[in-house]
């Protein structure tokens, strides 16, 4: 409980501690057991990041029997705390340190998935959030958020805000009310990065190229599950804002929100969890109580958090241990070739 109406749903005490680990998790012993099951030759998992991805499929698949993880991401470009938490687990995952951006990495797992000589040879497989391994099982959690608000006598008008990216998250939300969870209604909440919030206001959908943001998770300028909200509502923007309403935030209002929050309330939002909970202070009607899903620690963001409240932020011994890790990672070009003699030469 934050404030007398606003509930924040922690959904970062996993292993990588942001809500993806649920995802990551939940795909990986889903996988293990079909391996097991059908008893198939060794599964290769190759995955794209640009941060946290990467860490929450690395942690899920970490041990995972006849399954190898490739985690690709582009050198320079992820911050210390997010490299270590997918290079220095060992077994059965590989970093590999592309030599370009996040798109050049993207690029080698989509060349990868349509070259017939390696499909051939190989089991290769992707662990992207359209997945939906991934993505159905966050939708528990939104029940299980309901389930708690039931025993506390406040499930009456329950508004569930998710703070989005690519909107696997709230998509995952939408697919529970469906399944029959009485949420009354939810909020999207975007950084800078508004184009969903636009579509609602317009009707119309325009992707753009992202822009940087104190809340990364969510810089993105074509969110992939758009096309799953609006097939759930046969395309129909008047059912969409029916039940999902808007809110777009500047990095200054985000951490306003959380320097306030943090003096008055004594609770540390992170910049994605802080659009969540503004929205749910500006939206709220009388008699609604509000969600919001706190997608990461704050330490996560450590010198961004620490920036703006003006205090230290004491990091979990989880992320500690991540960080006394030594780092693994092959260097790799951005030349599809070199990555593709790469995989046949160690899975031969
Ligand atoms: C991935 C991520 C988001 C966005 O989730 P979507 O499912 O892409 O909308 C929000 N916050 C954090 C911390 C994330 O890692």
């Amino acid at each position: 409980k934050v404030t007398d109406d606003i509930y924040s749903l922690e959904l970062f005490h996993g292993p990588t501690l942001a809500f993806k680990d649920v995802g990551g998790r939940f795909m990986a012993r889903l996988l293990g057991h079909f391996i097991r099951k059908e008893g198939k030759k060794q599964v290769n998992v190759l995955v794209a990041t640009s941060g946290d991805t990467g860490s929450a499929v690395a942690n899920g698949f970490l041990g995972v029997e006849g399954i190898h993880v490739y985690v690709l991401y582009p050198k320079g470009k992820v911050s210390d705390i997010q490299e270590k938490q997918f290079t220095t687990l060992g077994r059965n995952i590989t970093a590999l340190e592309v030599d370009g951006t996040f798109d050049d990495c993207q690029a080698l797992v989509k060349s990868a998935f349509m070259d017939k000589e390696l499909n051939g040879r190989l089991l290769l497989t992707s662990a992207n959030s359209i997945n939906v391994a991934r993505f159905l099982p966050q939708a528990f959690y939104y029940f299980h958020a309901y389930a708690q608000l039931k025993r506390a006598g406040r499930a009456d008008n329950v508004v569930i805000c998710v703070p989005s990216g690519n909107f696997g998250n709230i998509t995952a939300g939408l697919f529970g009310k469906r399944m029959g969870l009485p949420v009354k209604r939810f909020i999207a909440s975007n950084n800078r990065n508004d184009i969903f919030y636009q579509y609602l206001r317009t009707g119309v959908y325009t992707p753009r190229p992202s822009i940087a943001t104190i809340a990364n998770a969510m810089d993105v300028g074509n969110p992939s599950n758009f096309a799953r909200v609006l097939d759930l509502y046969g395309g129909n923007h008047a059912a969409i804002t029916a039940e999902i309403s808007g809110a777009a935030y500047t990095d200054g209002q985000i951490a306003e929100t959380m320097k306030t929050v943090w003096q008055q309330k004594h609770y540390l939002l992170d910049p994605h969890g802080a659009c969540g909970f503004r929205a749910l202070s500006e939206g709220l009607r009388p008699g609604e109580t509000g969600v919001f899903l706190e997608t990461a620690h704050p330490a996560k963001f450590k010198d961004t958090v620490e920036g703006i409240i003006g205090e230290t932020v004491a990091i979990p011994e989880k992320l500690q241990a991540f960080m006394r890790g030594t780092k693994q990672s092959l260097p790799m070009s951005k030349e599809f070739a070199d990555f593709k003699k790469y995989l046949l030469a160690v899975n031969d």
